[in-house]
């Protein structure tokens, strides 16, 4: 095995993109767009001196990035919206939106003590309530030990821990361990990027998503839904949010993400239809009413779009119309931490927030009796129940228009060995971070462990990435597939 220094490990990495001025999109929207070097050049963030100096750190770049508004939730309520713990990069799917690497199932999974440390790492920049997703690949493809052990560790840490899964290995026993163990949310993923056998519609795949809601229901989890949106199924969102609303009494969140020209996924760009508003219109349309998506403000506006739903008798209410209400309640909640699994201790804990403010409070009781008489009839059919449904809009950025502003105010980072980094900035150089060799061993020696044997020895090995000329070993799963592919393809 050749060895080599960590510097020159990291020198060799591609970053898989074509410069965007080579690409004639500086013109574009005025964005400023990181060339190839800038992007090969960015690292992990600093570790913060304290959680309250990380929070004012997030201030700042909403600042800087002129995001900062009273409706601002980064920087206010949290020093980043959500972290990704990436527990394997192996995956039982390969969706044509993909955001691993080619390289990805070349590599083992990292030793539960680097888990553990990442963890501390993710406390030590964030602190306590901070959002990790357990994600991969699929996490549920690591040792069902390890995967519930690591959800532990995050809950002792005071952190919340959701799953990020495709579904298909999170059947109900681990679910009620990881419940157990202080899984806060269930993120299930379902769309037809994941070309899953038999299903060849969006409708079709809501069997799937009543199979997935029925193995979660009664826990205390939140059950959240990603989809992918793009091409194939941007006609078909109003039958998935209409799904979501027929099922709004278990499921709380609905997240909606753009195609992005990222990692191995084979979609490449995405049409230009598919934006942030006519995702909001498709919505609107499955809703059946148009939802406030520009009232609370997350990270970057071009990134990200948030929307609550209040559903009474099937029937769609807009919660957040009232945006001087919002942002009223906001900088008197900012500092409140919300129970997702609890419905009644989320409201009590917003109607105490507001108590602190008389004025508000009063606010608050008009904008009630309003919605209570809007909804009046539907409010006396559904005997009184309501439901929350949430509906996000991610707009993840291609590898290669990586747009600099969004990244410093980024609100969805990854972690990685020495610290964490934006999601998307992450998956632009995804080899970097999991070819190289992490360093472990005590105080006296160090030792490297690697990710494409799973040994660990006294100095960093090489990894030979999948196209490497050098490679003489058979690579693993999806990589055999592709070497074989790319040996097929005529020179
Ligand atoms: S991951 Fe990308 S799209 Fe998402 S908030 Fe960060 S910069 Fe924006």
């Amino acid at each position: 095995m050749e060895l080599i220094g960590m510097t020159e490990m990291n020198s060799r990495l591609q970053v898989p993109c074509a410069r965007p001025v080579e690409m004639g999109l500086e013109a574009t929207r005025g964005a400023s767009w990181m060339n190839t070097d800038q992007i090969r050049a960015a690292q992990p963030a600093q570790q913060p001196a304290s959680h309250c100096s990380g929070l004012m750190q997030a201030r700042h770049r909403m600042l800087a990035t002129n995001q900062w508004t009273p409706s601002q939730f980064m920087g206010r309520r949290w020093p980043i919206g959500c972290v990704a713990l990436e527990i394997t990069q192996r995956c039982n799917l390969d969706c044509t939106a993909c955001y691993l690497s080619e390289n990805s199932e070349l590599v083992k999974d990292l030793p539960l003590d680097e888990i553990f440390r990442r963890i501390e790492m993710i406390f030590a920049h964030y602190g306590p309530n901070t959002d990790v997703q357990v994600t991969g690949g699929d996490p549920t493809l690591r040792k069902r030990a390890e995967l519930v052990e690591i959800v532990r560790r995050l809950r002792q840490k005071g952190m919340r821990p959701s799953l990020v899964t495709n579904g298909i290995r999170a059947k109900r026993d681990l679910l009620q361990e990881l419940s157990q163990a202080g899984l806060v949310d269930v993120v299930f993923h379902v769309d037809m990027t994941q070309e899953r056998k038999g299903f060849d519609s969006e409708m079709a795949l809501n069997v799937i998503r009543q199979e997935y809601i029925e193995r979660a229901r009664g826990l205390r989890l939140s059950i959240m839904f990603n989809t992918t949106v793009f091409d194939g199924n941007f006609e078909e969102v109003p039958d998935i949010v209409a799904f979501f609303v027929r099922n709004a009494d278990v499921v709380r969140f609905a997240s909606f993400q753009l195609q992005a020209d990222t990692g191995r996924g084979t979609l490449g760009q995405r049409d230009a239809r598919l934006r942030i508003s006519s995702l909001k219109q498709r919505i609107a349309v499955g809703a059946r009413r148009t939802l406030s998506f520009d009232t609370a403000h997350i990270g970057h506006s071009d990134c990200n779009r948030y929307a609550m739903a209040l559903v009474v008798n099937g029937r769609v209410y807009d919660a957040l119309d009232d945006q001087s209400l919002f942002d009223r309640t906001l900088q008197q909640t900012a500092h409140l931490q919300f129970d997702r699994q609890s419905r009644f201790a989320a409201v009590m804990t917003l109607a105490r927030g507001m108590l602190g403010s008389p004025s508000l409070a009063l606010a608050a009781i008009v904008w009630l009796a309003r919605k209570i008489w809007e909804a009046k009839t539907d409010i006396f059919l559904a005997r009184g129940r309501v439901h929350k449904l949430s509906f996000f809009i991610h707009d993840f950025m291609d590898s290669c228009r990586l747009d600099s502003d969004r990244v410093d105010a980024c609100v969805f980072s990854a972690m990685t060995a020495s610290g964490p980094i934006c999601m998307c900035l992450h998956n632009a150089k995804r080899d970097a971070f999991i070819l190289e060799p992490v360093r472990s061993g005590g105080p006296i020696k160090e030792r490297y462990w690697n990710p494409g044997s799973g040994n660990t020895t006294d100095r960093p090995e090489r990894i030979f990435a999948l196209d490497d000329p050098q490679r003489k070993d058979k690579p693993r799963g999806r990589g055999r597939l592709l070497q074989r592919r790319a040996n097929a393809q005529p020179n």
